[in-house]
């Protein structure tokens, strides 16, 4: 089951509800949600697509007027704190993997308002890194 929606600057995004027939076990789920800016090396096409495209804001002291911003705090609850493994919430849904730097994470730098700006896995929207084709149509 799916939804598409369009957002105020044009951008589609889907909203996907998959069911499994086995359960998916906790250590498997990295391999369908990532949290994570993808290793450069390995995936160029990746990288490149996640960190022009899925990078929240910054908002925060980076950038308070970001338009996620209420009230001094970001409404989407960015940045995310880093977590060393995937693990699942108490309310069943899993807080995805966020590794620091020094854990094998990576960070790159991205412009924001003319500025350069360090941005690291806790500014990363989750993403499905089986579904590289559509979410880099345009780098594949
Ligand atoms: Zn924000």
């Amino acid at each position: 089951m799916h939804t598409i929606e369009w957002q105020k600057r044009g951008l589609p995004h889907a909203h996907i509800l998959v069911w499994l027939q086995e359960t998916l076990h906790v250590h498997k789920v990295d391999d369908f949600i990532s949290t994570e800016i993808p290793n450069l090396e390995e995936d160029p096409e990746l990288f490149n697509c996640i960190t022009t495209q899925l990078v929240h804001g910054p908002c925060e002291v980076i950038n308070p007027f970001s338009p996620c911003m209420k009230n001094g705090r970001c409404t989407k609850r960015y940045p995310r704190d880093f977590l060393k493994e995937t693990q699942t919430g108490r309310d069943g849904y899993p807080l995805c993997r966020r590794r620091r730097p020094e854990d094998g994470g990576f960070s790159t730098v991205i412009n924001v308002r003319h500025s350069e700006v360090v941005v690291d896995n806790r500014w990363i929207v989750p993403y499905c890194p089986l579904l590289k084709n559509i979410l880099c149509p345009y780098q594949c």
